[in-house]
């Protein structure tokens, strides 16, 4: 049996294919993300949801719907199979009977940008490349500096110099090349850009500048249909800065239903959760506009949604039309505490990111928008102790 069933990336925008034994970055002709496509109707054949169950834990389980061909090029730190919660006390204030938090902080490096860099740095190394770049707005400059420092590879990292000190001495501390940089990640991205034209050989992992961070974020997709024995919850709310996840869990739910696994194939309405001094994306959703205009000024301390535009807008405005879904920009004041409550209500060590999914949800069923019964998943991205 193949170990993957990668078969070829897709542009999302013209639907142009291109090889996947090639390093690629995005359709040149659309400057639009590149998607893994499998091929599922074989999956389908081959494989049984329910021996994927008994795999060794973690994100490699799923190892045939994800892009590495050759296990020997797996570089992992464990990570993935982080817990679906119940939040009874939280629940019960809300008047929410079935509320739920994916706690991501189990992760390596203490955030879920573990697993999309753990994805996207084994497949550099399966396709060749030797020296990695990325701009940051804090998280993802860690786990590169990890998953790069595991392989055995150069790292270059560009964060914004206000990002919270546990990134910025985390990314120096698996020996990876740090610059701080006096600006936003959007700057960041254009030092980064700069860099990996002017030198040879950096290849740059950026959010959806590359297939295959998405792959390894799609993976809390399976885990939760898996946890959920099969169906899907009604409602996600997921804090979104570049919509890796966002983007990923609602490629994973086709792809699931293509696979024939749910037993039934209700899809879940996604909330994307941002900061008002960064809303992007409500702004957008407003006007239902399909793409997104640069947020000016982006200013929040939920760093991780400090993304004035995300390269993937459109892929993040399609899945909150398709799912019915909407999108809450809530304060920083609101956030905060929202995260103080996930701490002292549940004992949950939420990030200022994951507060942000609890405040949200406080104005949906405020609005009515969510129902008591119905199954709602916030998402923890990350662990507040790195924003000390
Ligand atoms: C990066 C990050 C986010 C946003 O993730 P995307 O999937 O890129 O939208 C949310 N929370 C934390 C803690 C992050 O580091
Ligand atoms: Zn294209």
């Amino acid at each position: 049996m193949h170990f993957s069933f990668l078969a070829h990336l897709e542009c999302s925008h013209c639907g142009e294919t291109y090889d996947h034994l090639q390093p690629q970055a995005f359709c040149p002709s659309c400057n639009t993300p590149l998607l893994a496509r499998y091929d599922l109707a074989a999956a389908r054949a081959a494989l049984d949801r329910d021996e994927l169950r008994a795999a060794v834990r973690g994100m490699w389980r799923w190892h045939a719907l994800l892009p590495v061909l050759d296990p020997a090029n797996i570089v992992t730190l464990g990570e993935g199979d982080c817990p679906l919660l119940p939040l009874p006390r939280l629940g019960s204030a809300l008047g929410m009977e079935r509320l739920y938090v994916k706690d991501e902080s189990s992760n390596p490096t203490g955030t879920f940008k573990a697993r999309g860099l753990a994805a996207a740095v084994s497949k550099a190394v399966e396709v060749g490349k030797k020296r990695l770049i990325v701009p940051s707005a804090g998280n993802a400059g860690g786990a590169l500096a990890a998953y790069a420092a595991r392989a055995g590879l150069e790292a270059a990292i560009y964060l914004p110099d206000d990002s919270p000190d546990a990134n910025i001495i985390e990314a120096g501390s698996y020996g990876a090349e740090l610059h701080l940089v006096d600006g936003l990640i959007s700057d960041c991205a254009a030092l980064v850009r700069q860099r990996a034209e002017s030198e040879p050989g950096w290849w740059d992992v950026s959010t959806f500048k590359e297939p295959y961070r998405v792959e390894g974020k799609k993976v809390m997709g399976y885990e939760l249909a898996e946890a959920f024995d099969w169906t899907l919850p009604d409602v996600i709310v997921y804090p979104t800065g570049g919509g890796t996840g966002l983007v990923g869990m609602w490629k994973a739910f086709h792809e699931l239903k293509e696979l024939g696994w749910l037993k039934n194939e209700a899809m879940p309405r996604m909330v994307a959760v941002q900061a008002e001094g960064c809303a992007p994306v409500p702004r957008a959703f407003e006007q239902r506009a399909g793409t997104n205009q640069f947020w000016e000024g982006a200013t929040t301390i939920a760093s991780g949604l400090r993304v004035p535009k995300s390269f993937a807008d459109r892929l993040i405005m399609q899945a909150l039309y398709e799912s019915n879904g909407t999108a809450i920009a809530v304060s920083d004041e609101t956030l905060t505490e929202g995260a103080y409550d996930f701490a002292t209500c549940e004992g949950i060590a939420a990030c200022p990111e994951g507060g942000a999914t609890l405040a949200a949800l406080r104005v949906l069923v405020d609005q009515g928008w969510a129902k008591p019964h119905e199954r709602v998943v916030l998402f923890n991205t990350g662990t507040a102790l790195k924003y000390q």
